[in-house]
């Protein structure tokens, strides 16, 4: 059993040089850090990063630092205790960081790693979605795509080798963008991926060529206003009916085989009649379902999404993120383990991706903040040989 000594929070800076939390946790078994990532296309349904401020949860843990000496902190259920305690008075990302350090904390007590605490039977490894040219928020261009990220989603025998074929093929997709995009200036976005100011659909010819499989996450409720999708690359406005005919054709033309938040955050009925389009395609719901197993609920009773993204601090609670993942599993629908745009070096996504047996795992492709995730999975992939 690990007790706790004491719990702290202090701000660091993400790779965005944005402040974000970590929290330090005082055991008998020795001190733990985690920290927790901050997004920028986040959505609407998020639950809030922190609960008025940063430095009011910093100072919420604090005075809650003796409270979890008698919490029974065992096993990965126990985390529940925690939450009931402090779960109200702090915001996701500070939940996520404590919870975060208090696994690290057990996987040392009980010398087992800190997947084999979520699930220790699973063997399947996440594919690597990893995003390899950015537009939209993620983007400083003047002139950029519209869309958010373009992912290579590579299916080789190993974790490892379908890393070393991503890092190849965006090191080359430089030369390719120096040839088509006159602007072109080996600029990097929040994600380490490329900045281009060709359009979403002169990229996609590009991708398409790579012979890899591919998709976009379009982050469309960051260009949604009044009713419409507001492109300005080129200008023009497409209403619901139009984004749908839209989507379509890139989808058959383009063989798009993952398409996530193609819609506003709350236009679950337009999802649908996507999927019903595309049943072999993956419609992904990101700002739509915001890791939240009442918004899942709601876009499986809609048939709205194939496959979701889990990313741990849009709610918070590892309990939650476990009844998301079981909820999916049960009807059949993908998941996908991301980070967030403005990440720290903190690897433990790549354990709990593993352990609740993510389909994939969306995590960019260069970077010591990206590469930290993919290694890990590596490493656990290694192990187990
Ligand atoms: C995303 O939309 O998938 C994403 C990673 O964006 P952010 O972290 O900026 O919310
Ligand atoms: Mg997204």
């Amino acid at each position: 059993m690990v007790v706790v000594k004491g719990v702290f929070g202090k701000t660091i800076l993400d790779s965005r040089k944005e402040k974000t939390i970590q929290v330090l946790l005082k055991t008998d078994v020795g001190e733990f850090s985690a920290s927790s990532p901050n997004g920028k296309s986040r959505g609407k349904y998020e639950k809030e990063p922190y609960k008025k401020s940063i430095d009011n949860d910093i100072k919420t843990l604090r005075k809650f630092s003796d409270y979890f000496s008698e919490e029974v902190i065992e096993e990965f259920s126990d985390l529940l205790g925690v939450e009931d305690t402090v779960g109200d008075f702090v915001g996701a990302n500070t939940l996520f960081a404590f919870e975060s350090a208090i696994l690290k904390a057990m996987s040392k007590e009980q010398k087992k790693d800190i997947w084999k605490l979520v699930n220790g039977e699973g063997r399947k490894f996440p594919r690597l979605v990893g995003n390899c040219i950015g537009g939209g928020k993620h983007s400083h261009n003047e002139k950029k795509p519209d869309f958010q990220e373009f992912l290579l989603i590579p299916k080789e025998k190993t974790v490892k080798e379908s890393f070393e074929l991503i890092k190849k093929i965006k090191d080359n997709l430089k030369h390719e963008l120096k040839i088509s995009d006159q602007k072109f200036k080996d600029k990097k976005n929040d994600e380490d991926a490329w900045e281009t100011s060709l359009n979403e659909k002169e990229v996609l010819d590009i991708v398409k060529k790579l012979q890899v499989p591919f998709g976009v996450d379009i982050a469309a409720s960051t260009f949604h206003k009044r009713h419409k999708y507001i492109y300005e690359n080129p200008a023009l406005k497409r209403t619901r009916e139009e984004q749908i005919e839209y989507l379509s054709s890139l989808i058959k033309n383009l063989e798009l085989f993952y398409v996530e938040d193609p819609f506003e955050e709350n236009d679950f009925e337009s999802f649908s009649k996507l999927l019903k389009r595309f049943p072999n395609r993956l419609i992904v719901g990101d700002d739509l379902t915001v890791t939240n197993p009442e918004r899942l609920k709601k876009a499986i009773s809609m048939k709205s999404v194939n496959a979701l993204i889990v990313k741990p601090n849009q709610i918070g609670s590892l309990i939650e993120v476990k009844n998301v993942c079981e909820l999916a599993r049960k009807n059949n629908i993908k998941t996908i383990f991301s980070h967030r745009s403005g990440e720290t070096t903190e690897n433990i996504l790549a354990d709990l991706a593993f352990g609740f047996q993510a389909d994939f795992i969306k995590t960019g492709i260069t970077g010591k903040e990206r590469e930290a995730k993919i290694r890990r999975l590596i490493e656990i992939e290694k192990n187990l040989e």
